[in-house]
């Protein structure tokens, strides 16, 4: 039997030192591995010999659709891997992955993770260096790293908080100002940004310790700018 898992190492060596468990579900990808201390996470099952099964490996579809500088280094390095393929290699490279679960709304999607794990080519420590320098320019783009999980929800002032952060990353990445606008505003006004009163209420249920009522500010400033 094993667990789903969202918090941090010290409680995970809690639960792994009070039972003998056959797998455990973390978040790990390629950008939350430092980002996210997805690395200590992994590091810490794999010592115990924990079998791990990985999801949001393509970080809530984040990493299918990277800003153009991020993008444009994995294209340099393989022309004809899409950036999905590369964050599921990333995650079912790792020794001791039992299962990596990425979620699929299309058939080329389907295809697509087909394709890249059959014939599965584990990544390579060159490739690692590739996807290191894929950060460093994914992270300089701001976008918040909201995967869409939906666990913050329901706001009581009712802003909805992962779409509000889907179209402000779509933006981040994109830099369409234009697209923002419009994408914003097919949200009903009661769920946009500036109608957050800072309770607090969603930022424990977040398992990405996002400052949500911060950023609701900050976006709900930039969404007036126009
Ligand atoms: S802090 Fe803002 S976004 Fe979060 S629950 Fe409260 S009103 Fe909603
Ligand atoms: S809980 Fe956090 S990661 Fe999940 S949808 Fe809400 S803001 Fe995004």
């Amino acid at each position: 039997m094993g667990f789903s898992f969202h918090d941090n190492v010290d409680l995970l060596r809690r639960i792994l030192d009070d039972y003998t468990w056959d797998f455990a579900q973390i978040q790990l990808n390629y950008v939350d591995w430092n980002a996210c201390n997805a690395e200590a996470l992994y590091v810490l099952l794999e010592e115990r010999q924990i079998p791990v099964v990985i999801m949001e490996p393509v970080r809530g579809g984040a990493l299918a659709s990277l800003n153009p500088e991020a993008a444009e280094i994995l294209r340099q390095a393989d022309p004809l891997a899409g950036p999905a393929s590369w964050a599921i290699r990333f995650a079912a490279s790792l020794p001791g992955v039992l299962t990596v679960l990425s979620g699929m709304s299309t058939m080329e999607q389907v295809e697509d993770n087909l394709k890249t794990m059959n014939p599965f080519r584990p990544l390579t420590e060159a490739e690692r260096g590739v996807l290191a320098r894929a950060t460093t320019a994914y992270l300089a783009s701001g976008a918040v790293p909201c995967t869409g999980c939906r666990y913050c929800m329901d706001c009581p002032s009712g802003v909805d908080i992962p779409r509000v952060f889907a179209i402000y990353n779509h933006y981040r990445t994109t830099n369409l100002r234009m697209v923002f606008d419009v994408t914003y505003n097919t949200l009903f006004d009661a769920e946009q940004a500036h109608n957050c009163i800072a309770c607090g209420a969603c930022i424990e249920h977040c398992p990405q310790g996002i400052p949500i009522p911060d950023l609701m500010a900050q976006i709900a400033e930039f969404a007036a700018q126009r």
